[in-house]
């Protein structure tokens, strides 16, 4: 079994990233420059904006974190979003995931200029995603794309079995593996929480992405041996073992699984890491498109 170490693969990818902004730095331009919007108080939210500000400072980039309290009108939002789509200065803006509810999260993913929608959300870029045209492909599916690069993995022929439809995960990340491009040329299944007997498709599947947000629903009897496994799943649970009383759990039952694998990503340390090293990519490629 090979551990499909995010850790390791992001920093490689944010080394190069940096040694891209000293050859901007060099030539006297401005920097690249991420906007992160997060509205009120959700912990988790709050760490993963944390950790894209920090990922900007290390690679160099510029980056401004937009604060507002839950109470913020959507007209208000919608204006701030309209007025950095409007700032040539700044090249990529992503709004942080979920929304407080009077907040409509598609009128302001639309609000975003595609141009520099780094998180690859827009409808526009969806569409062009689906037709392998370019575009900013969003940050998770991305950031999964890039780790089975990296490690050379074949795909093409293979059945892919993704659990999981959300726009942001398991939908794209259906749509790439099956495309005409490497990696993709899967077979690809997309399961749900509508689908009959899961368990049937995910023991016929060489590639597992489990994007389903249940911690460790991916039992050992439910996977082939052989198989590569992708864990998308995040969940915070109550842990009497650590100091801060919680710990993450992903959606792979790891410990029995992990031996059957070929290759498996680890949670923590596995398609996170990768996902913000994907937003950094995204945000280069808005840098670069704005300054050409
Ligand atoms: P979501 O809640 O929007 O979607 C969950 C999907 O799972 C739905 O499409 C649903 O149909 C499916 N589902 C639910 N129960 C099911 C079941 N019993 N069987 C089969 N399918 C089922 O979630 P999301 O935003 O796609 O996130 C999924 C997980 O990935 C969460 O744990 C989230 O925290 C994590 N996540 C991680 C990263 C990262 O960077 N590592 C990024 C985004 C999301």
């Amino acid at each position: 079994m090979i551990l499909l170490d995010g850790n390791k693969t992001s920093t490689e990818i944010k080394n190069e990233i940096a040694q891209e902004v000293l050859k901007i730095k060099e030539t006297g331009a401005r920097l690249p420059h991420l906007a992160v919007i997060i509205v009120g108080e959700n912990g988790a939210s709050k760490t993963y904006v944390a950790a894209k500000e920090k990922a900007c400072q290390v690679v160099g980039f510029q980056s401004t974190v937009i604060e507002y309290p839950e109470s913020i009108s959507e007209t208000d939002l919608l204006k701030k979003i309209k007025e950095i789509n409007e700032n040539a200065e700044i090249d990529g803006l992503l709004v942080q995931l979920p929304l407080p509810k009077h907040i409509s999260e598609t009128k302001v993913t639309e609000a975003i200029a595609p141009e520099k929608d780094v998180d690859g959300f827009h409808p526009i870029n969806v569409g062009r995603m689906t037709q392998n045209l370019p575009t900013f492909l969003s940050a998770t599916p991305n950031g999964i794309l890039q780790l089975i690069e990296r490690y050379g993995i074949e795909t093409a022929g293979k059945h892919c079995v993704v659990i999981g439809r959300s726009n942001i995960v398991g939908m794209p990340m259906s749509i790439l593996m099956a495309r005409k491009a490497y990696p993709g040329n899967t077979t690809v299944t997309l399961c749900h929480s509508q689908t009959k007997d899961l368990k049937t498709f995910t023991l016929q599947a060489d590639i597992i992405i489990a994007a389903l947000g249940i911690p460790e629903f991916l039992k050992a009897e439910m996977v082939k041996e052989g198989a590569i496994v992708i864990d998308v799943g995040i969940t915070r649970v109550k842990s009497e073992q650590t100091k801060s009383g919680w710990k993450l759990l992903g959606d792979v039952k790891f410990d029995e699984v992990s031996p059957k694998c070929s290759y498996i990503t680890p949670v923590p340390g596995g398609v996170g890491p990768m996902t913000i090293a994907a937003l950094l990519k995204n945000t280069l490629q808005a840098y670069y498109s704005n300054n050409q």
